[in-house]
């Protein structure tokens, strides 16, 4: 699989435009991706996604035999997050794409085999017995097929390197009061262990930087170690932590997390 031009492009893969969205993405903000499962078969949850009437989308549906629908340009503001709050940022919609698994959630056990929701049944080796992230007790899941947790695998790879993500999340991380998607069936951690290995040596380094504390009411953060360089941002608040990178003539270079110079008289 490849993408070009916002678009998917493979053997098993197809698009069927939803009329669910709401414009482009703002420069930069796309960084994240939610993994989802369907609750029900594809057919349904393309059916649902596509309907103007209603008001839910998602960029990708991802069948249990691999087979890859996409609803929306990677581009363009789908409706699959809801009222979602992670590390301080609310409205996923406007931050991620939306990839759906085909997969039924939680099973009912009734006599040898497991019943989802809406009826459908499966059999003992589609089954795990696991504990939610966010429960205590354990439930019965449907288990992923492993050609689809290979393609999941493969489309976030994708989009990692396209989009420059920073961040791979289960519904069930975004809005933990209201969702189980994608659940524990799901190797959610292995995925984005590998795929965001980069940004997890990054915050390993960083952990070893010095931090300082501004020690003075404001203080300009600039882009050479120069009163007369450009401030890089808002200036920095007394009490407010920096990591820091070098320093240089009395002056420290610092990631707050935009990186600037500063005076290094006003940290202690
Ligand atoms: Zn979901």
């Amino acid at each position: 699989m490849e993408i070009k031009e916002h678009l998917l492009k493979g053997a098993n893969v197809s698009f069927k435009k939803t009329p669910n969205t709401s414009g482009e993405f703002k420069a930069g903000d796309l960084d994240t991706i939610i993994l989802h499962y369907t609750a029900g078969p594809t057919k349904n949850a393309i059916n649902t996604l596509t309907n103007p009437r209603v008001k839910a989308s998602a960029h990708l549906v991802v069948s249990r035999d691999g087979s890859v629908t996409q609803l929306a340009p990677f581009n363009l503001i789908t409706w699959h997050a809801g009222q979602s709050q992670y590390e301080g940022r609310i409205g996923f919609n406007n931050y991620s794409i939306g990839i759906e698994i085909e997969n039924d959630g939680i099973l009912q056990k009734s006599g040898n085999t497991y019943r989802a929701w809406y009826g459908a049944t499966h059999a003992e080796d589609e089954v795990i017995e696991a504990t939610h992230r966010n429960s205590t007790s354990k439930e019965f899941w449907h288990t992923y097929t492993q050609v689809q947790i290979e393609t999941v695998a493969e489309v976030c790879r994708l989009l990692v390197e396209t989009y420059d993500m920073k961040l791979i999340l289960g519904h069930d991380e975004i809005a933990p009061k209201r969702k189980q998607d994608p659940g524990p069936a799901f190797p959610i951690d292995r995925i984005r262990n590998g795929l965001l290995h980069a940004d997890r040596n990054m915050n390993d380094a960083e952990e070893s930087l010095k931090i300082m504390t501004v020690d003075a009411g404001k203080l300009n953060i600039r882009a050479l170690p120069s009163t007369t360089a450009e401030q890089v941002a808002k200036s920095l608040q007394k009490g407010q932590k920096v990591k820091v990178l070098e320093e240089k003539n009395g002056w420290i270079k610092v990631r707050v997390p935009v990186e600037g110079w500063v005076f290094g008289q006003y940290l202690k």
